[in-house]
């Protein structure tokens, strides 16, 4: 190293992956969003030494999945001299576990194969005596994570519910309908001078009011509709308990299509059969 090299060196910065520290830990993880993808131990980033040169993020991503411990100096060199072949290399291991995260993902929750089928599965081109058990077992904590992150990712905490004054109580129908067209309903009410009156709902309510047969506590109706975001595999709205809440108690008073009551009711017939049905 020259003289100047040694008093004006490239300057030091903390090394933004391991903060400083020289490890990878799950806080760092997760910050970079690298839960599926990387595990803690020593930086790959800054080697270990808590300190990068300043110029280090103008050549390499801090949160570059295939810049891990697994790598040879050779490659990570390469990767920060941006080597086209290392690049690529980086560019297809990314996609290979981005693949494989999605099998994963749509093995269990389309197909609902369970965490050790699908392992079976990624590993039934291996002779069974070659199966290491131990790596076997690491594939399978893998797809559970897999699992878990997306779990949790599609269902958030529910906090309007939890405070629901009536969360316990179940619904009934209390209006007469009857079938529009093949997916629309319309309630049947009489208005201020005694006339018949229709009524068409939105979507939601209409599916609500359906659903009303006085048998679902209102807080397992919540799960009930969760279940049917996850079932389409749909990301559930964060205010799904507000949601349903407001439908069902506009259909109590604005619409007088059902009650809400305290026990486990069974609906009168003339409000639960349609109309074209009752004899
Ligand atoms: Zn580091």
């Amino acid at each position: 190293m020259n003289l100047i090299r040694r008093f004006f060196g490239s300057k030091k910065i903390d090394c933004p992956r391991c903060l400083g520290k020289g490890h990878v830990d799950w806080d760092d993880i997760k910050r970079l969003k690298k839960e599926l993808k990387w595990m803690t131990g020593p930086c790959a980033y800054c080697e270990g030494k808590g300190k990068i040169s300043a110029e280090l993020p103008s050549k390499i991503a801090v949160d570059a999945t295939y810049l891990t411990t697994d790598l040879s100096s050779k490659e990570r060199q390469k990767l920060i001299t941006k080597d086209e072949a290392a690049i690529k290399r980086a560019k297809e291991f990314e996609l290979h576990i981005d693949n494989f995260i999605a099998q994963v993902e749509h093995l269990h929750f389309t197909t609902n194969i369970e965490p050790n089928e699908i392992a079976d599965y990624f590993l039934s081109g291996q002779n069974k005596s070659e199966i290491d058990l131990k790596a076997k077992n690491q594939l399978i904590d893998y797809i559970e994570r897999i699992i878990k992150q997306k779990t949790d990712f599609k269902t958030p905490d529910f906090k309007v519910i939890e405070t629901y004054q009536h969360k316990e109580k179940y619904f009934i129908k209390t209006a007469k309908w009857d079938w529009l067209n093949e997916e629309q309903i319309f309630l049947v009410q009489k208005d201020d001078k005694q006339k018949n009156k229709m009524t068409t709902m939105d979507f939601w309510p209409q599916e609500m009011f359906l659903d009303a047969d006085g048998k679902t506590k209102i807080k397992d109706y919540l799960k009930k509709l969760i279940q049917q975001y996850k079932d389409s595999d749909m990301d559930v709205p964060p205010d799904l308990d507000e949601f349903m809440i407001e439908n069902l108690e506009s259909l109590e008073s604005d619409l007088s299509a059902i009650k809400i009551v305290d026990q486990p009711t069974v609906t009168n017939p003339v409000y639960e059969i349609p109309l074209s049905k009752q004899k």
